[in-house]
């Protein structure tokens, strides 16, 4: 489904991918892991075509198509989906219109027929109800004021509306409690069970999501490059050991 090959990246004129090499299949669970500052969420930007990164050289395939020169919107069209380490509120912008104008987006993009507001609220209803979360946050402006464990849940909505093939999901475990991490494990695990062809590329610092999305393949990230690849074993002996003692982080500080 994705195939990276020797993909340079630059943030601010600064080298953060290093000739990355990745290929993910589909229905494959991989799991990306690395110290602070490794070029993970580098990584997830430059696959989603997000506006902070600049790619040198290098080649991303998606569906057999080439897509490093398309924009951030159309690859979410084609069913790529990134939820953001840090999601930005955008103040003014109704939550609930928003995913409607995204939904439809992607609709018009597949030349399929959009949906007008019943519709999509019955949509977005069935998937409340099928995953236990709540409508609070739907009436108010995108992210804004959402705590943290809020704007990962509204991540969530989006991914299960918007449908993608290939779930990005850039540590959103982080700042959830344990009931929060049961959730997303459940809308993830859920969408697979009804589409066993989806990919999940996930960032993650902790064992616990792991343990209920269980990745195929573990791999360890260091200056810009994959430097060991492995199964879920492999994030437990992390988790155990830590990167410094299996030599796993920054050579220079
Ligand atoms: P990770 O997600 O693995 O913690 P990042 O991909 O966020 O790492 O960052 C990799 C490096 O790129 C870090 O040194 C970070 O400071 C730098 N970086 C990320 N975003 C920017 C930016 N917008 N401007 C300048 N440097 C950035
Ligand atoms: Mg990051």
């Amino acid at each position: 489904m994705l195939k990276i090959e020797n993909l340079n990246v630059e943030i601010n004129g600064k080298k953060i991918l290093n000739d990355f090499n990745i290929d993910i299949k589909e229905g494959e669970i991989h799991a990306l892991m690395g110290v602070n500052g490794a070029g993970k969420s580098t990584l997830v930007k430059a696959i989603s075509g997000h506006y902070d990164t600049n790619i040198t050289s290098g080649t991303i395939t998606y569906n057999g198509k080439e897509i490093t020169e398309k924009s951030a919107d159309d690859r979410a069209n084609e069913g790529i989906f990134l939820s953001f380490q840090s999601p930005v509120e955008v103040p003014g912008v109704n939550n609930s219109y928003f995913l409607k104008t995204a939904v439809n987006a992607k609709k018009a993009y597949n030349k399929e027929d959009e949906l007008d507001s019943m519709e999509f609220m019955k949509l977005l209803k069935e998937k409340l109800k099928k995953y236990n979360l709540d409508n609070s946050l739907l009436k108010r402006g995108l992210n804004e004021g959402f705590s943290g464990g809020e704007k990962k849940k509204n991540e969530l909505l989006q991914l299960l509306l918007l449908n993608p093939n290939l779930i990005m999901l850039d540590e959103i475990d982080s700042g959830l409690d344990v009931d929060a991490i049961k959730s997303v494990a459940e809308v993830i695990n859920g969408m697979l069970r009804e589409d066993a062809k989806k990919s999940i590329l996930m960032i993650t610092h902790y064992d616990r999501l792991m343990e209920l999305i269980k990745p195929d393949f573990v791999h360890i990230l260091k200056d810009g490059k994959i430097v060991k690849t492995g199964d879920y074993s492999l994030a437990l002996e992390l988790d155990e050991k830590g990167f410094a003692e299996l030599g796993l982080n920054h050579e220079k500080v």
